[in-house]
């Protein structure tokens, strides 16, 4: 741990496809807000693993950069996986999987926030503005039994498959306790203080259950909003009153499925930042994946990365009491905001002319000539 003096060791994992094309840039802007503002510094380790590298040593995550990980102050990751490079077995190489577990990452933090003037996939005017947090309990849920899968009947023409779906107390406590702190804070900047616990407990008694801790910790943050919604009506209503939602909290796989849903509302991958954070460790990183039918080309948008990066300086500003950390958080997040309110920033993804560098270029100019600093200032 390095942050005492607030001099922060990064993990950068770039991995496959778009992930270093999408990094670099994000790296660089990150150092630039590191000189502009003070108060905090990086030391950037570049970690190699991912499929290609699977591919180049038969390992996909080395021990020791797992180590390295897991002894940094916080880890940006680009996009890991490659559908052309599997195991043996056929599954798909996906290390950011391994991290969320090794580290138990367990609340999928993912933003959706729109911004006035850039592509927006909803025709209503009050979806240009959509600011909600879909938070995805990230260790256990649906995927816990991820390779666990048990068949029935013989080996070659199996009859049936059973997939388990896992969940506990104290892992329900941990992203509930989580959920109900991140909706104060933000209910402290003036947003609604909802939290609604999105399931299915009309139907698996599972989710009926952790219905009943979510209501019983409910008790113990009175200046919270508690709300429930099945998860099907909730993919309905994002899609129909988006606006409506404050802070969301569900199941792994109902999140899985929820954050495309959510980086849908913002237009595309590329526009979706997230984080997964743990008790001690946090990854950063965009929604999207390696996107190989665009890698090599300078097309990949890196608005997600520099969100997630964003993302990174609130947490570690959080976390450590470190002021200007959280003021680089808002300057960045501000000169996306600029960098597409005029509507000519049409990134390549919806379209547009707009690749890496161009989206880059017209971020760091609102960093450059102190616009989203003064914004930044002004909001506070
Ligand atoms: P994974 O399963 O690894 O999450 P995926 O199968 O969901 O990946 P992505 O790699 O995210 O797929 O790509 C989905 C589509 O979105 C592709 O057409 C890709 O080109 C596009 N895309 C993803 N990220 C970006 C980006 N940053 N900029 C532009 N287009 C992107």
């Amino acid at each position: 741990m390095t942050a005492a003096n607030s001099a922060f060791q990064i993990s950068v994992f770039p991995g496959d496809g778009i992930g270093g094309e999408v990094i670099d840039p994000t790296v660089e802007v990150l150092k630039l807000l590191e000189k502009q503002i003070g108060g905090f510094s990086f030391r950037f380790e570049s970690e190699k693993a991912g499929a290609q590298h699977y591919k180049d040593t038969g390992t996909a995550l080395p021990d020791d950069a797992m180590k390295r990980a897991e002894s940094s102050d916080a880890i940006l990751l680009g996009a890991m996986g490659m559908p052309s490079i599997r195991y043996p077995d056929g599954r798909e190489i996906a290390p950011q999987l391994e991290l969320r577990e090794n580290l138990e990452l367990f609340a999928g933090v993912r933003p959706v926030k729109t911004r006035p003037g850039a592509p927006n996939p909803l025709s209503d005017p009050r979806a240009a503005n959509l600011d909600f947090v879909l938070i995805r309990e990230s260790t256990e849920g649906l995927f816990a039994n991820r390779g666990q899968t048990r068949y029935d009947g013989p080996a070659d023409r199996p009859t049936a498959a059973h997939d388990t779906m896992t969940i506990t107390r104290a892992g329900s406590e941990r992203l509930f306790d989580f959920s109900f702190k991140l909706t104060q804070k933000r209910k402290a900047k003036g947003h609604r203080g909802q939290l609604m616990c999105i399931d299915k407990a009309n139907v698996i008694g599972g989710f009926y259950w952790m219905r009943g801790i979510f209501d019983e910790m409910s008790a113990q943050y009175p200046d919270v909003e508690p709300a429930h919604m099945y998860v099907d009506a909730c993919a309905l209503n994002m899609v129909r009153r988006p606006w409506d939602f404050d802070v969301m909290v569900t199941e792994n796989m109902f999140g899985d499925i929820l954050s495309d849903l959510a980086a849908g509302l913002m237009g595309g991958m590329g526009m979706a930042p997230s984080a997964d954070i743990g008790t001690r460790n946090a990854v950063f990183q965009p929604c999207h994946g390696s996107a190989p039918d665009i890698m090599g080309q300078g097309l990949a948008n890196p608005t997600a990365t520099l969100l997630s990066a964003a993302m990174m300086l609130e947490w570690l500003g959080d976390t450590h009491g470190i002021s200007e950390c959280n003021l680089a958080a808002s300057i960045l997040d501000h000169a996306v905001d600029l960098a597409f309110e005029d509507g000519s920033l049409i990134p390549t993804e919806f379209g547009g002319a707009a690749g890496t560098k161009t989206v880059t270029d017209a971020v760091v100019a609102h960093l450059g000539d102190g616009s989203a600093r003064k914004r930044a200032e002004s909001s506070a």
